[in-house]
């Protein structure tokens, strides 16, 4: 599709009132949704019809894709773009969805771009393949926001850090001159996060984090948009980047809804 017709193709479709049943299913799945102000409430529904339109959605698994399915995925997905203008998902073409936990979907895979290995996952993101997820957990992190942990916004972190053709936590940033800055902060805080888990410490940032940078930018972004208070609060310094790289500061949104509290 062209980007001239791409864009004449939105433009029409987010003329059309936003479904009513799908209204209904973001009211009682998506609770992050009732953290936001009533522009940015709009504009993730303008950004979740998109994604539903443009994304092919693939059940796996014995589940069947409903607007369900694709409503929670698409809206939660959504969050992450509320600071952008530019379409950061567009190297994402396919959703496949399982019921649950599966077992990763190939083995042996390297260079090739994936990123979750082990036998059993909850989600994995492809260099220019398929998102996968665990419809369940998906289901589970938009009841739930609050706990650092969020399976949708873990995956779609690690497309957004695909964007420059490297999967090593530095996704495509704002200005040229960020990247120093960036890399510093980042640095220091993956080593000193390692350090903390090494002496039997915790932190705000969940150890899975510390596995490698690409891990740790795909936790850092659960943990800016679903813990955000107790993310500025312990690493400031390391906050600010990502309050910068996604134009946005979650921390206030929760603040001022009145959910301070949440695990760590
Ligand atoms: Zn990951």
């Amino acid at each position: 599709m062209s980007i001239f017709f791409k864009k004449h193709h939105r433009q029409a479709l987010l003329q059309t009132p936003f479904p009513e049943e799908w209204e209904s299913i973001i009211q009682a799945d998506v609770a992050y949704d009732k953290l936001l102000d009533d522009s940015e409430r709009s504009h993730l529904r303008d950004l979740a019809r998109i994604i539903i339109d443009e994304k092919h959605w693939e059940g796996c698994g014995g589940l069947e894709i409903d607007d369900r399915v694709k409503v929670v995925v698409a809206s939660q997905a959504a969050v992450l773009l509320l600071g952008w203008e530019m379409d950061i998902f567009r190297n994402v073409r396919t959703f496949l969805i399982y019921p649950g936990a599966y077992h990763q979907t190939q083995e042996n895979v390297g260079r090739d771009g994936m990123v979750n290995s082990g036998t059993v996952n909850l989600g994995e993101a492809w260099y220019n393949g398929p998102v996968v997820f665990s419809w369940k957990d998906a289901l589970d992190s938009a009841h739930q926001p609050g706990r650092a942990n969020n399976v949708v916004f873990h995956e779609m972190a690690h497309t957004i850090d695909m964007l420059t053709g490297q999967t090593n936590g530095t996704p495509p940033l704002r200005e040229r001159d960020h990247y120093q800055q960036w890399n510093d902060v980042m640095t220091r805080h993956f080593q000193d996060i390692r350090r903390a888990y090494e002496t039997g410490h915790r932190d705000v940032i969940r150890d899975y984090g510390v596995v490698n940078v690409a891990e740790f930018f795909a936790v850092c972004t659960e943990t800016f948009f679903d813990a955000p208070v107790q993310f500025k609060k312990h690493r400031p310094e390391l906050y600010a980047e990502f309050e910068r790289f996604y134009g946005q500061d979650p921390a206030a949104r929760f603040e001022a809804a009145g959910r301070t509290s949440g695990h760590h």
